[in-house]
């Protein structure tokens, strides 16, 4: 009696017990091996990559299985709560291709029958299971101060003792009833903690789908099921909406490993079978001889925004990613090159135990992969719509030059061993500015890069011979590149490395020298595809022009 007027006067406006929220949330309609996972970020502002990679994995096991993905928004910690993170969050885990089947579509939004899919909206559940605890008397309300809490905590440090609220230091975990009653309607204030059974010396065996066959010890702590502002904390919000939404897999970081031992012991308290657990490694880097965790504060490439900002092909990320995910995926795809990515199938257990290492040098390599295989089309399309966010300059250039450019991207389109230059968007400038005069005329002659043997002198000798000679209308590389053969024996170079090593005193030096020097005569670079093509983006009066400029340096 006395319990039922403690619940009351705690909770006097829950009139629904937990049974009513099951009915009003059935179990869902699932076939064998379907999978209801869900991301549940909490709304903190920031998007790291690590958010993107833990969605990613629970999304696809979700999809791939035909089950049900659906995106929670954790807002219990209202002090860490950032404005326009749930609409940011959203906007982000769509562009990476995760569409979810439920959950918040906006800030005021939501599509599915599990809702409300905020928990600050969902108290009026958490109390209804709340105060059935407390009704059985396996919760209670506890009015330790922040005060007599730091006591306890300096007792058991002095001691030598297990920090925390539990057993016999669990001072109001025994209060007559009534004398609770008495401290609430005097207004003291409390928080709600459960009354913990676990003991220590006991062990759970536990199976994670990721981690394998685990055991730890039962929890004896009294944790906090709701805090002081009314609302529940993580552990208690998990066993509650994980039960009422009905997920099947609870794909979640690392970190709530060590929970565990509690979520297991609540969900057994709510009388409810827990849902199976995948607990994915955080991403680590490699710094000098150590591994540590992806920094938000001292590594770029922890916030999703940077990939934006470098104009890395989404779909670039979301690959390289799966190979974090599961190495066979590197496999797959070679043996797979044209397949859509969904068509992999992510395997718990095949993902790393101990840690996933994050490489942006392995990311370039995925990325260059993947954008030598785009059309010349698909290129110009992403890459002009990053440039109109990042690089105005670059996207007035290549919008109004869209044939050369597009005809740039696609040199060796289609060939067996397409090129593959870019990684990101942002590496393009670099590579193809010297296709406008803008960038070309701005430069110096200490940029021009003549190939290692040959002075300034000679390649002007070289160039100024050549320009007589010119022939734009040839039609293709190797007819280009006899034509050069041609010129450099007129001129006295050699076209056979072996014969030149042998007489080299015979030879002003190699065809690759007056190659190079054209090369760097009209683009001034060591380095760039096929110069044949290039020389007919630009144009023979271009070319006459440039080779002009060369000659006056
Ligand atoms: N809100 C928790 C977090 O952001 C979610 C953990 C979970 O998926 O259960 O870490």
């Amino acid at each position: 009696m006395s319990l039922e007027k403690l619940a009351n006067l705690i909770f006097p406006n829950t009139t629904k017990t937990p049974q009513d929220y099951l009915d009003k949330y059935p179990q869902r309609d699932l076939k064998d091996g379907q999978f209801v996972t869900r991301y549940a970020p909490s709304p903190t502002g920031f998007q790291h990559i690590g958010g993107v990679f833990a969605s990613l994995v629970s999304e696809r096991v979700a999809t791939q299985s035909g089950g049900i993905f659906y995106l929670r928004i954790e807002d219990t910690d209202q002090k860490r709560e950032v404005e326009g993170a749930i609409e940011d969050t959203i906007a982000t885990m769509y562009k990476f291709g995760m569409e979810f089947n439920e959950g918040m579509t906006g800030e005021n939004s939501h599509k599915g029958n599990y809702a409300p899919y905020r928990q600050s909206e969902r108290k009026e559940m958490y109390e209804a299971f709340a105060k059935d605890l407390i009704l059985q008397g396996k919760a209670y309300p506890c009015f330790a101060t922040p005060e007599e809490l730091d006591a306890l905590r300096e007792e058991q440090t002095s001691k030598k003792l297990n920090p925390g609220y539990y057993g016999e230091f669990a001072k109001y975990r025994n209060l007559p009833t009534e004398e609770a009653i008495s401290k609430i309607e005097a207004g003291e204030q409390y928080i709600i903690r459960i009354k913990s059974m676990g003991d220590p010396e006991k062990r759970v065996e536990f199976h994670d789908l990721v981690k394998g066959d685990i055991s730890f010890p039962e929890n004896n702590q009294d944790i906090v099921i709701i805090k002081g502002d009314g609302l529940p904390t993580y552990h208690f919000a998990h066993a509650v909406d994980d039960t009422l939404m009905r997920t099947t897999h609870v794909t979640r970081g690392e970190e709530w490993l060590s929970s565990l031992p509690i979520h297991v012991q609540l969900f057994e308290m709510i009388g409810q079978q827990r849902p199976q657990y995948a607990h994915i490694p955080t991403i680590m880097k490699q710094d000098g001889g150590s591994k540590r965790k992806l920094s938000k504060r001292k590594d770029a490439e922890s916030a999703v925004s940077y990939y934006d900002e470098e104009g890395y092909p989404i779909q670039c990320v979301v690959e390289y990613l799966l190979n974090i995910i599961n190495s066979p995926y590197e496999m797959w795809r070679t043996e797979n090159p044209d397949a859509d990515y969904h068509e992999f199938i992510v395997h718990l257990d095949k993902m790393s135990k101990s840690g996933a290492l994050f490489d942006i040098i392995k990311l370039n390599d995925v990325s260059k992969e993947i954008i030598a295989k785009m059309s010349a089309d698909e290129m110009f399309e992403l890459y002009t719509t990053w440039a109109k966010q990042y690089d105005e300059q670059m996207y007035k250039l290549a919008t109004t030059n869209e044939p050369a450019v597009k005809t740039f991207f696609g040199i060796d389109k289609g060939t067996a061993k397409p090129r593959k230059d870019f990684a990101k968007w942002a590496e393009v400038k670099e590579k193809i500015v010297y296709l406008f005069d803008e960038f070309y005329d701005a430069e110096t002659v200490e940029q021009i890069e003549l190939p290692k043997t040959v002075d300034l002198a000679q390649a002007q000798e070289i160039v100024k011979q050549y320009k007589e000679i010119y022939n734009h209308n040839l039609t293709s590389q190797e007819e280009w590149f006899e034509d050069v053969k041609k010129f450099a024996t007129e001129i006295g170079y050699c076209t056979n490395r072996k014969e030149y090593k042998n007489n080299p005193d015979a030879y002003k030096g190699m065809v690759s020298d007056v190659a190079g020097t054209i090369r760097a005569a009209v683009t001034h670079r060591s380095n760039t595809p096929e110069l044949f093509i290039i020389m007919q983006i630009l144009g023979e009066e271009t070319v006459q022009k440039r080779f002009d400029k060369f000659l006056n340096q």
